[in-house]
């Protein structure tokens, strides 16, 4: 895709993710990498409903703001990501509902979050480790994603939010949804417990579908 066209993309999907719930006031943010090098990313402060593709924080191949509005604190989360996970094109991180909630919740299994309850979760992304709690906009926090990207392509912030890649923008996106989703049917299931895939349905569908 073009700069232009990513610019466009990131601006529509934004909306369809501000329309839908998953991302109110200033909370979250998107990142995509552009084709001549460096990134996209949503401004610091900015709402997903309003954002302008001309306006949206362009920084260069070592994360330095070079064009538009000043860019999300939490970008360097995302560098940190794209830095430790080369196949990354995208990133989303939302405080969505369900998916905070759960990041919330006593007794989560450190190395994934949420279980294997459903084919798309297991295809689109496999596992959800827990990143500790970190003040907002400490650099540890960058360092912890850092150390997870390698081996994952989306992670639970605790008590904060998911951060969640794909391939581009558009599969980080669809990613994150499918996460929200699987929060929300565990967050249902919780009281009546749940039945869960099998290690030799998980290895089956593994061996069927490549994540990136
Ligand atoms: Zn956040």
């Amino acid at each position: 895709m073009t700069e232009t066209a990513l610019r466009e993309q990131m601006v529509q999907m934004a909306h369809s993710l501000f329309m839908r719930g998953y991302s109110s006031g200033g909370a979250g943010n998107l990142s995509c990498r552009l084709p001549e090098g460096g990134f996209l990313v949503t401004p610091t402060n900015s709402s997903f409903g309003t954002l302008d593709p001309a306006t949206l924080s362009q920084l260069d191949a070592q994360g330095e703001h070079i064009a538009g509005e000043r860019p999300s604190k939490e970008a360097v989360m995302h560098l940190a990501f794209y830095r430790s996970r080369p196949t990354v094109g995208g990133i989303v991180h939302l405080h969505s509902p369900a998916l905070t909630a759960v990041s919330c919740l006593p007794g989560l299994k450190v190395d994934n979050c949420l279980p294997p309850i459903t084919p798309y979760y297991v295809m689109r992304v496999g596992k959800l480790p827990l990143v500790p709690y970190y003040r907002p906009g400490d650099s540890g926090l960058a360092e912890a994603v850092a150390a997870l990207a390698p081996t994952h392509s989306a992670m639970l912030l605790a008590n904060h939010g998911p951060v969640v890649s794909g391939g581009s923008l558009r599969e980080a996106i669809y990613n994150a949804e499918e996460l929200e989703d699987t929060a929300r049917l565990f967050l249902i299931l919780l009281p009546h417990g749940m039945v869960m895939l099998t290690d030799s349905q998980i290895a089956d569908l593994e061996k069927t579908f490549k994540k990136s």
